[in-house]
């Protein structure tokens, strides 16, 4: 079928469209109706129907795939390889399943996980799922008052977590940072079970603190019925990167959020039962909940779980695991892309990637260095791909499952089934055409597996994201973007960073592009600041690949935008910094940038990796101030 024939009966019948993919999982109770939107823009997916998200990622493989590779966990920083069966997974699930109701845990409770990319977080996840209890995953870099809010907003009944992780050969505690969140949240869990991996020392709080190991031995041959839950019941709870300002609690069902990943496999991802995935994210973030933990296994598909860096031993180990696990769909992020492209690149023809099919990149822009610069590499197709937090899976993709269409440069494709993608003037609403700029906004209802609400709070979902545009009740991604007259879209930054110079409206992404086109440059970021002339002026933040040559770099740089853009793009400066400041999951701040560069206060910054850096380049705007 052709791509366009796929997407537009996903739209006009969406009924016919989904109840055919509804039947990629199993259904206990069939569903009533494929759609409710009798209040928008609330969707209610496949109501009526019952499953569980457990059941679909493990005990519908038993029959079939028993004694296949389900889950593998490799530590490059511990040196472990544990590989589980579907059966094995089955046992451990069970397992934690069975701690989790002896000690209160019911359906609908929140179950709060703070845990490394180790197997016990996946056991975690699926036993969540299997009792029916609502998961939070917050990611294992978050210190205590990241995460101190993130507790007193799920009020969760228990937290599992471990003594610590390990980053670049160091152990990084986390039992010190947990323990101080729960003294500053106001709600307390009642208990909290610790995976002990002997990395570091830690203090037990008796009565609340629970051994895994000891009271897995407890449970070891529990056998926890599955909870078979309404297709609108809470599956989960994660938050957004924070990227843009304080992180919204996305929260999500369960038969949508199923059927909308089984899809996804089959028409985006293309990965088959019996082979193996290896997403490089963490399951801290959405990339690491869908394609880490949910897709593939649902898919009846191997995944690969790594804790530690993209260079230790050395830069080749990820495609030493693709060789190994015969991986054939990975999924990575361009800012790993990029760590890898300052190695020698021999690391990525020592192995033999012959089993690898595509590899899948999103999270942030994929500039056209990276890509290319990958994609000759490896000789596989490079798949950009379009999402948020908020919608779960793909929102622009190439669906190489669907029709191969040609990819190119700098845009993640074309909409994904499911997705009624408008580009719209941000002032007046009005639909734009092929070559005009404007905001990314979806059509009403969002596709299964898309944010259902804001957790808690109703209100603040309908405000933050449907009620932007003016006249309509339509959702805005707060993304800033161009189609082409072939309908690929091209992302150019969010709405925030767009920027007006006398009257011009340009996305910072388009100058960034501009910018790392330069032989010397590896990472860039454009913000825009006040001027009291032209209103805006852009300002740059680059990274050289060669520190030792940057006398004249600074100008180069401004010429590069003057011919490819114009002098209207031209940046006021451009910044020659060695770091840039970015979040955990390392997208690069560019509000922070914004705010030091103009002299203000940050704001809340703590979801950001390493605050030195935005120390380090106020100093430098404060000894070369940008001229008016
Ligand atoms: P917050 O919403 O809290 O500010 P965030 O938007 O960074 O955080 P995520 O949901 O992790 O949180 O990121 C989604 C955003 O990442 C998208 O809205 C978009 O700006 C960017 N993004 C994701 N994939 C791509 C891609 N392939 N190309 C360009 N941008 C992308
Ligand atoms: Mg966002």
């Amino acid at each position: 079928m052709s791509y366009k024939a796929f997407h537009e009966r996903s739209i006009k019948d969406p009924d016919g469209f989904w109840g055919d993919q509804a039947k990629l999982i199993h259904w206990e109770k069939p569903f009533k109706k494929v759609l409710e939107y009798s209040n928008p823009p609330f969707a209610k997916w496949f109501e009526g129907g019952q499953t569980n998200l457990c059941y679909n990622a493990v005990d519908r493989h038993l029959a079939d795939r028993a004694d296949q590779v389900a889950l593998v966990s490799v530590s490059t920083e511990t040196n472990q390889e544990r590989a589980f069966t579907f059966k094995e997974l089955y046992s451990e699930v069970n397992r934690m399943a069975a701690i989790l109701k002896a000690n209160g845990v019911q359906k609908g409770d929140r179950v709060l996980i703070y845990m490394p990319m180790i197997a016990e977080a996946c056991f975690a996840m699926l036993a969540c799922a299997r009792i029916g209890a609502i998961h939070s995953v917050v990611f294992g870099g978050f210190a205590s008052h990241s995460l101190a809010s993130r507790i007193d907003d799920a009020k969760p009944k228990m937290i599992i977590t471990a003594e610590a992780g390990a980053r670049g050969g160091k152990a990084v505690p986390y039992k010190p940072l947990l323990d101080e969140a729960i003294e500053l949240a106001t709600v307390k869990p009642e208990k909290v079970l610790l995976v002990n991996r002997g990395l570091t020392e830690y203090t037990t709080i008796q009565g609340r603190d629970l051994d895994y190991a000891a009271e897995r031995q407890k449970h070891l041959d529990d056998l926890v019925p599955v909870e078979w839950v309404d297709s609108t019941h809470i599956s989960y709870i994660l938050y957004t990167s924070g990227t843009t300002g304080k992180p919204k609690g996305v929260q999500r069902d369960t038969g949508g959020y199923a059927v909308a990943l089984a899809a996804s496999m089959k028409h985006i991802f293309c990965g088959n039962p019996g082979e193996t995935m290896f997403t490089t994210s963490d399951i801290g973030w959405v990339v690491g909940h869908s394609y880490i933990i949910y897709a593939p296994l649902i898919n009846g598909m191997a995944t690969i779980m790594y804790e530690g860096t993209p260079l230790r031993p050395d830069a080749g180990i990820w495609w030493q695991l693709v060789e190994k696990y015969k991986v054939s769909v990975m999924f990575s992020a361009p800012t790993a892309i990029r760590v890898l492209k300052k190695q020698d690149p021999a690391f990525l023809t020592k192995y033999d990637l012959s089993s690898l099919r595509a590899l899948f990149l999103a999270g942030e822009p994929l500039d056209e260095p990276t890509a290319s610069w990958i994609h000759g590499a490896i000789n596989k197709p490079v798949v950009d791909n379009y999402w948020q937090t908020e919608t779960g899976w793909p929102m622009l993709a190439i669906q190489r499952g669907v029709e191969v269409m040609p990819h190119k440069f700098g845009s993640p494709g074309v909409p994904s089934f499911g997705y009624n993608m408008k580009l719209l003037d941000d002032s007046t609403g009005v639909e734009l055409g092929a070559n005009e700029k404007g905001v990314i906004a979806i059509e009403g209802p969002l596709p299964p597996g898309c944010m259902q609400t804001v957790w808690g709070d109703d209100k603040r979902f309908v405000s933050t994201y449907w009620e932007t545009i003016p006249g309509k009740l339509i959702y805005s991604t707060f993304d800033w973007g161009i189609k082409d007259d072939d309908g690929y879209f091209f992302i150019l930054g969010r709405t925030d960073d767009v920027i007006n110079v006398a009257g011009h409206r340009l996305g910072t992404r388009e100058i960034e592009e501009s910018i790392s086109s330069h032989p010397n440059v590896s990472e860039i970021a454009v913000v825009g600041i006040e001027d009291k002339l032209k209103g805006q002026v852009a300002i740059g933040f680059a990274i050289p690949k060669d520190a030792g040559k940057v006398d004249t770099l600074e100008a180069e740089l401004m010429k590069t935008v003057d011919t490819q853009l114009g002098a209207i793009a031209r940046p006021a400066r451009v910044y020659i910094v060695t770091a840039l400041p970015k979040t955990r999951s390392g997208k690069i701040v560019r509000r922070a940038l914004q705010a030091v560069a103009e002299g203000r206060d940050p704001g809340d910054i703590s979801t950001m990796e390493d605050q030195a850096v935005l120390a380090q380049i106020k100093t430098i705007i404060e000894e070369n101030p940008v001229k008016s």
